[in-house]
């Protein structure tokens, strides 16, 4: 397989075959992330034929080891590009690995809300499973600050417009973002916008400072002070109260996180807050995942 640079997926599609169809992120100046700042991964779309051998290797991998159930479609907001040239790719997935049950893919407001309701749909028809979302709040004051180039409103247009197409949502939300000072206005403007959204899956992770990111050199200005590990499960414990769902697998598992959690919501919404109230309480960092655990 062809792979340029550091190859991202989400956590639930760690079993699936990775196929990198675009490299970086168009967008790119999100001002907590490092994932594409390699210089080999400025955004563009590969070249079809490359796209191709990886299909055909992947196809022979399938047939004679195990079959291939589930694709993430890779880099960055790959979603974002052009409708034909997606049909394309899950055309060609489909006569090459006809074992294919899902296909998955990172999108944003941006990307979501620049194709129509019917390409969503086709994409949908070709294969297209799962959109993963990165929302990481539900405050525009916190959306503009940290440069992510869409609103909550767009967001929620988003969810719609998917649910719409038959896709399933997968909304990333991210503790910590706002700093010290916001953290319960990004806590429960990020609540309201998940009720809005309703979607089926959420991920909530910890915002991370990462060496190099503009959030990372804010922060050694004094100008951004992360919460500490008990203000990040106040806005957890805030968002999982406030937030009202039809039915979600919410997960704050992420390797990022100081409190693994795994919950249907609504069903465990008062478990996991007896839960949050108990370690709030105590304040014992044995309660915690260790430091050295914890990663981006
Ligand atoms: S849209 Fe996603 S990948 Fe792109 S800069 Fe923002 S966080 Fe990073």
């Amino acid at each position: 397989m062809d792979y340029i640079g550091q190859i991202f997926r989400p956590p639930s599609e760690a079993e699936s075959l990775l196929l990198q169809i675009s490299l970086g992120c168009s967008h790119n100046k999100c001002t907590y992330c490092a994932m594409y700042d390699n210089p080999d991964q400025g955004f563009r779309i590969k070249k079809w034929e490359t796209i191709v051998a990886d299909m055909d290797e992947a196809a022979r991998w399938s047939r004679q080891h195990r079959p291939i159930h589930r694709v993430f479609l890779c880099d960055g907001d790959a979603l974002i590009l052009p409708q034909d040239f997606l049909e394309k790719v899950l055309t060609r997935l489909k006569e090459k690995i006809p074992t294919v049950r899902r296909v998955g893919i990172y999108g944003d407001a941006r990307s979501i809300l620049r194709k129509t309701p019917e390409q969503l749909g086709r994409l949908q028809e070709l294969g297209l499973g799962i959109v993963y979302h990165g929302v990481e709040s539900g405050d525009d004051d916190v959306l503009r600050q940290v440069n992510k180039g869409s609103t909550a409103a767009e967001a929620v247009e988003s969810a719609l417009r998917l649910r719409e197409a038959g896709l399933r949502h997968s909304v990333m939300v991210m503790l910590g973002l706002a700093g010290h000072l916001n953290s319960l206005k990004h806590a429960e403007a990020t609540a309201r916008i998940l009720t809005a959204m309703d979607p089926p899956f959420v991920g909530a992770l910890t915002t991370t400072l990462v060496p190099g990111t503009p959030l990372f050199a804010q922060a050694e200005k004094g100008e951004f002070q992360l919460p500490d590990p008990w203000g990040m499960l106040e806005e957890l414990r805030i968002i999982i109260g406030e937030s009202r769902f039809t039915r979600c697998r919410f997960h704050s598992n992420h390797a990022s996180n100081h409190l693994p959690l795994s919950l249907n919501l609504p069903t465990d919404r008062n478990k996991a807050l007896g839960q949050l109230d108990r370690v709030l309480e105590h304040r014992d960092e044995d309660d915690l995942k260790p430091e050295y655990l914890r990663g981006l």
